[in-house]
């Protein structure tokens, strides 16, 4: 199938200035010409017109939980096709938003990547972690009362939720081995561990360290030998430090920075994914939580996050688009309210690279377990896949207008139409 784009303002995911009047030729998916003119030569089987809107590369959101459609607590309540039936609501929206790629960091979503890359369902690429690994009595033992404890009533067996495999408890070097193993044989396309404490979570102080140091880098070895990385959920500063030294990749939250860790962070180009707009609205109680535990440890790091952007800006750290948001489809709703929290930050132009183009150089660190190795993403450019949004105003001016997924008239992914809303 051949597609041309005509009359296109574009914002390439990287230059500043828009380059006017252009034809995108779209060929199997990827673009094949940028052009000024249109190839007479060339016979499409369709034509769009972009008049009068700004085609800027499809959105990337890092840090997702697809699978997670409400709290853990009412999770924990629902079979695994009730779990999987409700993630393609939340997929078809993030889409419908403008996320052609997410990575998710966490969920068990084998079966809704595979319906959605062969186009039985409609959805974002996803670069899936699948299961997130932690030590037990770590961020992700969701387990909800001790009377869950392990031996005595065989543990995890207890959760509906860990059962089905979204978080995964591994302790000692043989059990993460094959537990990154097992992930890698799923197609993950990174392993996302649990380096710290964490806020949603009833039994882990925020402040401890996660994994022996032992234990981290027979992942991180793992993960390297197949090309790609491990990222870290981490809030605690000396946790952040020992996950740099051991080789970890993408800090997610990295919420009690110093300047110290800012540097490393430079040095060793780790990149950091942390959620502005999500702390925003958990510093206020804006999402629904299951305890005031769980609320009085999120308030802390919502106001933590906000004083690590001034470190992210300050340094210029490698640093991409995130939001982290768990509940239902009114909670993922707040997807495109992260826009206004990076353009308050870092400003409209590097706010938006932060979902295209930047985001798109950390997806590809993913390298031999890359799912979508043939092209770029994040980019407009020749080669690279056809995933671009049709935006009413130029959104590289002033980025509140990613804000409202009204906006995004236009949503293509590999070339093919997925929402048109241009005549209502
Ligand atoms: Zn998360």
């Amino acid at each position: 199938m051949k597609v041309l784009i005509k009359n296109v303002s574009l914002f390439d995911g990287i230059s500043e200035t828009l380059t006017v009047d252009c034809y995108i030729g779209i060929e199997d998916g990827r673009i094949q010409s940028i052009a000024q003119q249109q190839d007479p030569a060339v016979a499409y089987d369709k034509v769009i017109d972009a008049t009068g809107y700004t085609v800027i590369p499809g959105l990337i959101d890092a840090h997702t939980h697809i699978a997670m459609s409400d709290t853990f607590l009412a999770l924990d309540k629902m079979t695994a096709e009730e779990v999987a039936i409700r993630s393609t609501v939340i997929a078809k929206q993030m889409l419908e938003r403008g996320f052609t790629t997410v990575r998710d960091v966490g969920s068990n979503c084998y079966g809704l990547k595979q319906s959605i890359d062969s186009d039985f369902v409609p959805g974002p690429r996803i670069y899936p972690s699948y299961g997130a690994i932690s030590q037990t009595c770590g961020h992700a033992d969701y387990r909800q009362n001790r009377a869950q404890r392990s031996v005595f009533n065989q543990g995890i067996e207890d959760s509906s939720f860990m059962r089905q495999g979204h978080l995964i408890l591994a302790d000692g070097v043989p059990e993460c081995l094959k537990r990154t193993r097992d992930q890698i044989f799923m197609g993950a396309s990174h392993i996302k561990v649990f380096g710290g404490g964490g806020a949603s979570s009833l039994f882990d102080p925020l402040d401890t360290i996660q994994y022996t140091r032992e234990e981290l880098r027979a992942i991180v070895e793992t993960v390297t030998n197949y090309g790609s990385y491990v990222c870290s959920h981490i809030h605690a500063g000396p946790a952040m430090k020992i996950a740099i030294e051991e080789g970890v990749k993408s800090l997610e939250h990295a919420t009690f920075m110093d300047d110290d860790i800012a540097r490393m962070c430079l040095d060793k180009e780790v990149w950091v994914v942390p959620q502005y707009a999500t702390a925003e609205m958990i510093a206020h109680r804006q999402i629904p939580l299951d305890s005031e535990i769980l609320y009085q440890k999120t308030e802390r790091v919502g106001k933590g996050l906000l004083k690590q952007a001034e470190l992210v800006e300050k340094y210029g750290l490698k640093c991409a688009f995130g939001t982290d948001l768990i509940g239902t489809p009114e909670v993922h709703a707040r997807q495109n309210a992260e826009f206004s929290a990076r353009k308050k930050y870092f400003g409209s132009l590097r706010g938006l690279k932060q979902a295209t183009s930047d985001a798109g150089e950390l997806l590809k660190m993913s390298g031999l377990l890359d799912p979508y190795p043939e092209g770029e993403i994040g980019v407009l450019r020749e080669g690279a896949y056809a995933d671009m949004l049709f935006v009413q105003g130029n959104p590289v001016e002033d980025l509140d207008i990613l804000a409202n997924a009204e906006n995004i008239k236009v949503v293509i992914k590999g070339g093919q139409v997925y929402k048109d809303t241009r005549l209502s």
